[in-house]
């Protein structure tokens, strides 16, 4: 394992954004990490744990270690009739674990389809869309601390997973590397149609009882033709999450438009779209210099050529003034800003 001095993060992360690592080195195996841990070059200065860069913002150099986690592999690690417990490395591709999961019909994660990144990252943030979150499927994780080197394996409720949220991207932030992350998933052919634009697809295409399978390929599609392709345009996904308000915010709000996009949460909280307010601010397809928001999603911030980190911050600051002088909701960012 090699340490590289002053590494280019640029094609390290999908926001395509210039930033140097003051010292950069890429891990294979949990032995590897260890040994990386220990090193006298890089043992005091301050790390940060990378995976597939999908969802950070470098707004300057880091002037310390980036760990490139690259500790693969996929195995089961038992089963029954009717469920089986899968074990993946932290540095795995989440799609692939995902389409490996689909094609031997172990059920939990389809719609989790073609989100980017690595499976270590996925704990992190509870990575959810169209109706499922990893928090329904999770079993338990290893890892190791970045400032003792102990391990530790931690189960569902370790975790405090939130929406968007858990103790990795809270308290344990920076500070624990996690390595294997295990999945209980069904055999049972169970799917999670719920989601508006699911049953669409479904609809027009007379499917009546799809398996896994047809709801990934739903999922791909929705997301190809949604989401900004990562080649041609740099971003992040969504930067902001979808604010929970009380229920007296959410009713002034719809007074004033019927076409507010939400949900109740509980009887007195509503989760309103984050797209849905910054597009109401004007927001939609709005191009600043070289950064703006994507033409088919507000939430989507985008870098169209060559910006950089604190032209993206600075565009992303502005929507979230606007909305809130607009609605008096503050915007929280969902995209982790280094
Ligand atoms: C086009 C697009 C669509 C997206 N859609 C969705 C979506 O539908 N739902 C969703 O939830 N997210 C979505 N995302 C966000 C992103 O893909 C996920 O958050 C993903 O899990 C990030 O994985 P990563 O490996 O790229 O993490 P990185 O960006 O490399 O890291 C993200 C954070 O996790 C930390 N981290 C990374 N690996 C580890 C590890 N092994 N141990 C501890 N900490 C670690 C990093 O330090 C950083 O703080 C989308 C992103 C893009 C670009």
């Amino acid at each position: 394992m090699k340490i590289l001095n002053n590494h280019s993060l640029h094609r390290l992360n999908t926001f395509k954004v210039k930033a140097f690592a003051k010292f950069f080195a890429e891990v294979f195996s949990v032995d590897e990490l260890l040994e990386l841990l220990v090193d006298k070059k890089t043992a005091n200065e301050k790390k940060l744990i990378l995976g597939g860069g999908s969802n950070i913002l470098f707004t300057k150099d880091f002037n310390g270690l980036v760990v490139k986690n690259s500790i693969t592999g996929i195995n089961i690690v038992e089963e029954d009739k009717d469920s089986v417990l899968i074990n993946a490395g932290g540095g795995a591709v989440w799609d692939e674990l995902v389409q490996f999961c689909v094609e031997k019909n172990y059920g939990g994660i389809e719609n989790l389809s073609l989100i980017p990144g690595t499976v270590g990252a996925a704990p992190m943030q509870n990575i959810g869309a169209y109706g499922q979150e990893l928090s329904e499927t999770f079993h338990s994780l290893d890892g190791i601390f970045i400032e003792n080197s102990k391990k530790k394996t931690f189960t569902k409720d370790d975790c405090k997973f939130e929406y968007r949220s858990s103790i990795f991207k809270q308290e344990l932030k920076d500070k624990f590397i996690i390595h294997y992350v295990r999945l209980r998933l069904t055999k049972n052919q169970v799917v999670q149609t719920d989601y508006g634009e699911i049953k669409k697809y479904l609809d027009k295409e007379n499917v009546d009882d799809p398996t896994i399978s047809d709801i990934r390929k739903i999922i791909v599609q929705i997301r190809k033709s949604k989401f900004p392709d990562l080649s041609v345009i740099g971003n992040a996904g969504s930067f902001f999450k979808n604010p929970v308000v009380d229920k007296k915010r959410f009713e002034i709000i719809k007074s004033e438009y019927d076409d507010i996009a939400a949900f109740k949460v509980d009887k007195n909280k509503f989760k309103i779209s984050a797209g849905w307010l910054i597009e109401k601010c004007g927001w939609k397809g709005r191009r600043i210099g070289n950064t703006g928001t994507y033409s088919k999603h507000g939430l989507i911030i985008v870098n169209h050529d060559g910006a950089t980190g604190v032209e993206i911050l600075e565009t992303a600051m502005r929507i979230k003034k606007e909305v809130e002088l607009k609605f008096a909701i503050i915007l929280e960012e969902e995209v982790n800003l280094v």
